[in-house]
């Protein structure tokens, strides 16, 4: 019989795994002295979390506060002003990744620009974008770039690809986002209930676990890197626990398998020739200095946001008066405790966007809740 995928992942979804890890935990629960607050920084986490019921496997000692990790449900209506005009211009095909297309901006989400008639694609890769616009020489095609340090590389390869082959029609409007910036306004915040965070493996693969090494050090918060299948997370967790009965406070790698101190170095590299740290506005969370990646100004000639400057809609909106994702990307409430939740609120009509992508704590509160 051949090695199959799924395979691969067997070990690290072994459900007496799972189970000796909670027995591990809950003892050692047992010494701690208060109960720890764990920010799963990522998405991803939330979802392994909530999908296989890793929050009733734990001592209620172990509380978990959902973190500003999903790139959908960071950003602000604003951004996806800029792309829902974008895609409204004539020859232009407006190209994102994945749930992009149905968060709701302040005049619609991508999918009613479509619905009037838009040309906006949703894509798996920044390649992508190349096959469309050799497919349509006479359109522009702006690709709407989000995500964190996991996904600027391949917005980096897609832009140095489009330089090297002198591509006339492919634009970029950016919207690149880091991990550290928010957590460290996060910790700033006088109302932080965040004792230690578990931080995303993909995001370290890329740029290594050293972008942690101030939280345990700066900050007094543990950190530690993890994988995102329920074995990493309940190990992580064990780690935290333990680093608080032994007193420790470090930075530590659950997930050695592919993440090293450095990261990929070459990715970097590629991340710094073209992007630069630019403040950016967070849904929900406001105006973080640094904690965006914009195109350098050398290449302004690619840069959408410079060329449509003037029909780009500049002022800032609020999201929603009942939605409460801003203190949920804060840590201070859960999915549950919003009075729309599961009602006005579901992901067949999302009001913010945390219920929106499939990464959002709402949603997956809303999926794993035997709420479907
Ligand atoms: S349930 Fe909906 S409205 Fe409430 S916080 Fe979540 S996304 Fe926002
Ligand atoms: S609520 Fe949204 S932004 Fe926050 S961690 Fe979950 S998915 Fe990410």
């Amino acid at each position: 019989m051949g090695l199959e995928l799924k395979n691969l992942y067997d070990d690290f979804r072994d459900a007496d795994t799972i189970k000796a890890y909670a027995k591990i935990i809950a003892e050692d629960a047992k010494k701690l002295t208060h109960p720890i607050n764990i920010m799963e920084v990522c998405g991803g986490h939330t979802h392994t979390i909530m999908k296989y019921g890793v929050l009733q496997l734990l001592p209620s000692s172990i509380r978990f506060v959902h973190g500003p990790g999903c790139p959908v449900c960071i950003m602000p209506k604003e951004r996806i002003d800029h792309a829902y005009v974008l895609s409204r211009q004539p020859n232009v095909i407006l190209v994102t990744l994945g749930d992009m297309i149905k968060v709701p901006g302040s005049n619609g989400s991508l999918q009613d620009a479509r619905s009037k008639g838009a040309d906006v694609r949703f894509v798996y890769s920044p390649l992508d974008c190349l096959k469309i616009a050799q497919e349509n020489p006479d359109k522009t095609v702006i690709f709407f770039a989000i995500g964190f340090e996991t996904t600027t590389p391949m917005t980096a390869a897609l832009l140095d690809t489009v330089i090297a082959q002198n591509i006339p029609n492919i634009l970029l409007h950016v919207n690149h986002v880091t991990v550290p910036a928010p957590m460290r306004a996060l910790i700033s915040d006088e109302a932080c209930i965040i004792d230690a965070f578990l931080g995303p493996s993909h995001v370290s693969v890329i740029s290594g676990s050293k972008i942690y090494e101030e939280f345990p050090r700066d900050w007094h918060k543990p950190v530690v890197v993890s994988g995102f299948e329920p074995v990493d997370v309940m190990q992580s967790i064990s780690m935290i626990v333990k680093q608080f009965i032994e007193g420790r406070c470090e930075l530590e790698v659950e997930y050695k398998r592919a993440v090293t101190r450095e990261g990929n170095l070459k990715a970097q590299a590629l991340n710094d020739k073209y992007f630069r740290q630019v403040d950016f506005r967070w849904r929900g969370l406001g105006d973080i200095p640094q904690s965006g990646m914009g195109l350098r100004d050398e290449y302004d000639r690619y840069n959408a946001e410079k060329i449509y400057d003037a029909i780009l809609p500049k002022e800032e909106i609020n999201d929603h008066k009942l939605c409460i994702c801003g203190d949920i990307l804060k840590g201070k409430a859960s999915p549950p405790q919003c009075s729309i939740f599961g009602t006005a609120c579901k992901p067949s009509t999302p009001v913010g966007s945390c219920m929106v992508s499939s990464e959002g704590a709402c949603s997956a509160y809303y999926k794993y809740g035997n709420l479907v």
